[in-house]
């Protein structure tokens, strides 16, 4: 029997364990604050703002929103980080990717304060996360760490095969994968469009991890006996007239094979939104130098 991971129910663990530290954060007379903020008018881009402020109410966090206007000099974006950053009230700072074009998007991840920076891009955050000392850990390889651990399997000298080496996913996510700490210790290999022969990776792989975008382009035949896959893609196709989510996993074929799989819908997606709350609890911890109990 394959084991179909439930995303939506390891996050709800994650939120209840993030409602109790809002908890005891008031307790101490602090209320968390996440502030997302939006310089486009791609509708996918405010939904995605809207649901994180949604979640951001459903377990106590103060959602903060500020909308820059997308025509604006890309210097208005900067200067409302810079008062994000020194606004109190305020411990974490997400900006919504992607970005509009007179928009630099290393200085904005620069200009996010590191100790408000809840999505782990800051440069600060990546070098820590590589040099094993995380104060952030990305939200969607963290979330991938966490579901694993739901499901009991242990990366601890397992061979891992990561496709895609992006910075928000890909690469924390090898690195987690390799690293020292619980939940790494697997022997890792990253793949991408210039992989000779993926499948020849895949094949050998104890867990794989999806991350390429490109719809179902794994299948079955392409895993071994047993695998974890783990499915991080969302693409949107159209199915007999009617557009539908699916992952980068062909899911009926590769749970063939799989002794574990995450779904798309309802695997990573609602990690990667927890993780956040995960996030700014402990940033809020970490500002008011309250334990939390995460
Ligand atoms: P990017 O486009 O930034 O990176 C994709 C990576 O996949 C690149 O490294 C690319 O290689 C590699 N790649 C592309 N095509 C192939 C191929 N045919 N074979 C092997 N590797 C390939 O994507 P992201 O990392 O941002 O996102 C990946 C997917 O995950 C997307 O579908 C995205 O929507 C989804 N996503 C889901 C999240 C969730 O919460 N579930 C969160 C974030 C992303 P190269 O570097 O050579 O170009």
């Amino acid at each position: 029997m394959t084991d179909v991971i439930d995303g939506n129910a390891v996050a709800a663990d994650i939120r209840e364990g993030v409602t109790e530290c809002v908890d005891v954060l008031e307790d101490s007379g602090v209320r968390p604050g996440l502030a997302t903020v939006l310089m486009s008018d791609d509708p996918a881009s405010e939904t995605y703002v809207s649901m994180k402020q949604r979640d951001c109410e459903e377990v106590g966090i103060e959602g903060i929103h500020v909308d820059v206007d997308n025509d604006a000099p890309a210097q208005e974006l900067y200067d409302t980080i810079e008062s994000l950053n020194d606004d109190d009230a305020v411990h974490g700072v997400l900006v919504q990717k992607p970005f509009v074009d007179q928009v630099d998007e290393r200085r904005v991840l620069r200009t996010i304060d590191p100790v408000k920076d809840v999505d782990a891009f800051h440069p600060e955050n990546v070098g820590r996360l590589v040099a094993g000392d995380p104060l952030f850990k990305p939200c969607t390889p963290h979330g991938i760490q966490r579901l694993l651990a739901a499901a009991d399997v242990d990366p601890e000298g397992k061979e891992a095969v990561v496709v895609g080496r992006s910075d928000i996913v890909g690469k924390p996510m090898a690195n987690m994968l390799f690293g020292r700490d619980e939940g790494g210790n697997a022997t890792t290999t990253v793949c991408h469009s210039r992989t000779a022969d993926l499948a020849e990776h895949t094949r050998r792989a104890d867990i794989v991890v999806a991350a390429a975008g490109v719809p179902e382009f794994i299948t079955g035949d392409m895993l071994s006996e047993g695998a974890v896959v783990v499915d991080v893609g969302i693409n949107r196709v159209e199915r007999n007239g009617e557009s539908t989510l699916v992952g980068d996993v062909a899911f009926e074929s590769a749970k063939e094979k799989a002794s574990a799989i995450t779904p798309v819908p309802g695997g990573v997606g609602p990690m990667t939104r927890a993780m956040l709350l995960y996030n700014t609890v402990k940033a809020a911890g970490l500002e008011a130098d309250v334990d939390v109990p995460l």
